[in-house]
């Protein structure tokens, strides 16, 4: 059975075949977020644009201002304020962070190492020319590459288009990402469940999930476990760029996912991958449509999704798949499970007393069913499959669940 790196290196390669960017949609930078970019960004001008003192101080020549020497304020320069006269010889000028600094000086001396009386300003140090002083041009040149297509649009990036004026950003559109529950048992969240069902709280994470990781959900709501209203739900799903369905993918008698989607003509890459929770998760392809079959059993769905899906939603929208942010922690409590499968635990990192160095602790639960014991899971704990037990102050490895942490 393949591990999981195997298997999310199958979707990878798949995905990174597919078209993708074919469409492109115009944002403005306060709407962008998330978005993948589909054109080069330029800087407008030079940045700076003007030498910039990165302190509140006084510009002066180095010559000027030795240790010990005292000169003559002239004035001073805000943030904002046109500067045209040059700093005259002998002379110093009172300046603020952000300001333009004269021509003629070349030096700015922190407050904090002079001394002031009326006019007269005394240096405690020695100047070193260039100090505190970002040289015009030195962050880019004007016409320079800010952005690069297939670039994730977050808030550092949306900064960048904002300080080049960019106020148009062509973008792809995301990949439309069909969301199908199957089961008998399952019922719409609006309504009430008879003794024996259960409401569809997959569809919900699922399309959360989607969003998330930078797809545009379409939930199309229950099938039944038969393989007529199967077929005709999933020929809808493959209208999407991808198609995720929920549960019917083991080895009980109502479990027709695989057998329906192969009818369609589905080709498959993986039907098993050796992880607890989501062993029968199933990745295929149907006509245009890459479908992920996972587990129904909600910690599986959620775990299989972020392992295998988020990285098409990726690649099908434009960028490079994202790894997998695994992290170190030490252990809190003692483990022990089962070899032969990678489990991956829902758990809790926290960092006791604002420590650096995080550790973690897997919680209670009752099996994949449990969705409940994700109200306190930050991450999941992963067990590699040859662990049995891992003693307290080991290290491990963690998935952090991308929404919380
Ligand atoms: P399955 O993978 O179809 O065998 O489903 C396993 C279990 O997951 C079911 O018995 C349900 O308890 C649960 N389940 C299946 N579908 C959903 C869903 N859409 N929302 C919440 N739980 C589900
Ligand atoms: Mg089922």
């Amino acid at each position: 059975m393949l591990g999981f790196s195997e298997a999310r290196k199958l979707v990878i390669a798949e995905a990174a075949r597919r078209p993708r960017g074919l469409t492109t949609i115009s944002r403005t930078p306060w709407d962008a977020l998330g978005f993948i970019l589909a054109q080069e960004i330029h800087t407008d001008r030079q940045y700076p644009p003007f030498d910039r003192s990165t302190r509140d101080g006084y510009a002066v020549r180095t010559a000027d201002a030795a240790a010990g020497a005292t000169l003559c304020c002239v004035g001073e320069i805000k943030a904002g304020d046109t500067v045209s006269s040059a700093l005259a010889p002998g002379t110093c000028i009172q300046i603020m962070t952000g300001a333009a600094v004269p021509s003629g000086a070349d030096a700015v001396v922190m407050i904090e190492f002079t001394k002031r009386s009326e006019d007269h300003v005394t240096f405690e140090r020695a100047t070193q020319s260039g100090q505190n002083i970002v040289p015009r041009g030195s962050e880019a040149q004007s016409g320079n590459i800010a952005l690069t297509p297939g670039t994730r649009l977050g808030f550092a990036e949306l900064a960048i288009a904002a300080q080049v004026g960019a106020t148009e950003l062509q973008c792809y559109k995301k990949p439309t990402v069909a969301i199908l529950s199957t089961g008998d048992e399952v019922v719409p969240i609006n309504e009430t469940p008879g003794a024996f069902h259960i409401r569809n709280s997959n569809s919900v994470s699922l399309a959360a999930q989607v969003s998330l990781a930078g797809g545009e959900p379409v939930p199309l709501g229950n099938a039944l476990d038969r393989a007529d209203d199967l077929s005709a739900k999933i020929e809808q799903g493959l209208r999407a760029d991808i198609l995720v369905l929920s549960g019917g993918v083991s080895m009980g008698k109502y479990d027709l996912v695989e057998a329906v989607l192969k009818g369609l003509g589905a080709e498959f890459f993986f039907d098993a991958v050796a992880i607890r929770p989501g062993k029968p998760a199933v990745f295929g392809r149907c006509r245009d449509t890459l479908v992920f079959g996972l587990p129904g059993n909600p910690v599986s769905t959620m775990v299989t999704f972020q392992l295998f899906v988020t990285a098409a939603i990726d690649l099908l929208g434009g960028s490079e798949a994202r790894p997998l942010p695994f992290l170190e922690a030490t252990l809190a409590e003692p483990l022990r499970e089962k070899t032969g499968l990678t489990h991956f635990l829902p758990a809790r990192l926290e960092w006791p007393n604002g420590n650096l160095a995080p550790q973690v602790c897997a919680l209670k639960w009752q099996g994949s069913g449990d969705v409940s014991a994700l109200r306190h899971a930050n991450c999941f704990l992963v067990v590699s499959a040859d662990r049995q037990e891992i003693a307290t102050g080991e290290t491990v490895s963690v998935l952090p669940r991308g929404d919380v942490l």
